[in-house]
């Protein structure tokens, strides 16, 4: 049975783009290793592990079986008043994971709902305190956080996808991205905006939002470390709590297990979530610290009110279970290195091309910045004749492939964006 493409693009939303004049979709009906197979029997190479998600491939063996052998014990039971092994056993690895001061999880079923949460935990953690003033966010420009109300809020609020609802949206604090590169000196002044703010209405606000290291959908940036640890010791000097979006580079993207570990610190909320479950079901989550727990269970409420229906679902976490066994066997900790160093090779030669404005590499992320705002239709199908799935955006075309892609399979994707470079 054929997909009926005609139906899909009378009813059916995609993400991002109009009902009326859709954006083109390509049909896939099955996903192998790091390939897409669309309906017509061709096979892309997939350079975007489904969002950063996908990090071991797809229609993976052991993925399959966690999948499957919980299915057949229980697909679904509340999370109110029940546990289950799946929950407990992530929990476990995770806290064995993660930096050593966070002790609590909560299991939330998006990375959008884990960074409500990881808002919603500091807001309340304050409000128990002797100082519920603090009540704002300071978040970076060039931020991404996620599409739901309290996360849209902290994305950028001019170039972010959100800037149309600004007037309804709670107002917090935004700071310059940081200009200093990955790669470069620490320019010292980036950090004084940071510093100056705090120093005048730390008495307002509860926490700092940041995407450790990499900025991804805001524009795919790659920042100083000396940016996060200076960040870190303004918060302890202010009583300011730090909140550490990992959902796009946890679990190996950028290099270290978390991008928190290119600056050896440790934030008082963590949120996880995309490589979290591998790529196969929605599964995020939000971690904090002893003290974070402590405050909020002294507010009015007690407990912390977030409780979503699918919380902890047992696929999810059972398929997560394997995920992050997959990332303690290691072998991530050479194929990323690989990646990088074959981007770093394989994109070098786009910057000769007069549309590229800059070439970024890190970790299993390369990033061709362009100087105009790229044609997404035509683009992608220019890359799906070339045999690739590469999803560019504004000014940006890049690749987060799998861990596990071959050299041979990579060389196809570095070939299609200089193809289009014109290198
Ligand atoms: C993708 C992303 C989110 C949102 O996660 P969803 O699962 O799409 O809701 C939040 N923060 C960052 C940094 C992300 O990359």
């Amino acid at each position: 049975m054929s997909i009926n493409i005609a139906f899909d693009r009378e009813h059916i939303w995609h993400p991002y783009t109009s009902m009326l004049k859709p954006l083109p979709v390509y049909p896939v009906v099955a996903a192998q290793g790091c390939e897409l197979i669309l309906e017509n029997g061709q096979h892309l190479i997939d350079g975007t592990a489904s969002w950063w998600s996908a990090v071991h491939g797809y229609n993976h063996p052991l993925l399959n079986e966690a999948v499957t052998s919980q299915l057949s014990k229980m697909a679904h039971v509340m999370f109110g008043g029940i546990t289950h092994p799946p929950a407990v056993e992530l929990c476990q690895r995770l806290l064995k994971m993660v930096p050593g001061n966070l002790t609590k999880v909560f299991l939330a079923d998006s990375g959008s709902i884990a960074v409500e949460v990881a808002i919603k935990m500091a807001l309340q953690y304050w409000l128990a305190s002797e100082q519920p003033s603090k009540t704002k966010l300071i978040s970076l420009r060039k931020g991404y956080h996620g599409d739901t109300f309290a996360a849209m809020a902290v994305c950028d609020p001019v170039d972010g996808m959100h800037d149309m609802f600004a007037g309804l949206l709670a107002q917090h604090y935004f700071l310059p991205a940081p200009e200093s590169r990955f790669d470069g000196d620490f320019i010292a002044n980036d950090i004084s905006a940071l510093e100056q703010l705090l120093a005048e209405c730390h008495t307002n606000i509860a926490a700092l939002i940041v995407e450790p290291i990499v900025q991804g959908y805001g524009g795919m940036r790659f920042y100083h470390p000396e940016y996060l640890r200076q960040a870190r010791k303004l918060c302890d000097r202010y009583h300011i709590l730090l909140i550490a979006d990992e959902i796009a580079t946890g679990f190996g993207r950028s290099g270290k297990l978390f991008a928190c570990e290119h600056a050896g610190i440790q934030p008082d909320i963590m949120c996880v979530g995309k490589a979290l479950s591998g790529g196969y079901i929605s599964l995020a989550a939000t971690l904090c610290t002893n003290e974070v727990a402590r405050g909020i269970s002294l507010s009015a409420a007690g407990g912390l009110m977030h409780g979503p229906t699918f919380m902890a679902n047992p696929l999810a976490c059972a398929v997560a279970n394997a995920s992050l066994q997959l990332i303690e066997y290691g072998d991530w900790q050479w194929q990323v290195p690989a990646i990088e160093a074959q981007l770093k090779r394989e994109l070098a030669a786009c910057r000769n091309s007069p549309k590229v404005k800059d070439v970024r590499v890190l970790g299993a992320i390369g990033v061709l910045e362009m100087h105009d705002k790229v044609d997404v239709a035509v683009l992608q199908q220019q890359f799906v004749e070339l045999g690739v799935w590469i999803r560019p955006f504004n000014h940006l075309i890049y690749v987060m492939p799998p861990f596990i892609i071959t050299e041979a399979e990579l060389s196809k994707l570095t070939h299609a964006m200089r193809v289009i470079t014109g290198v």
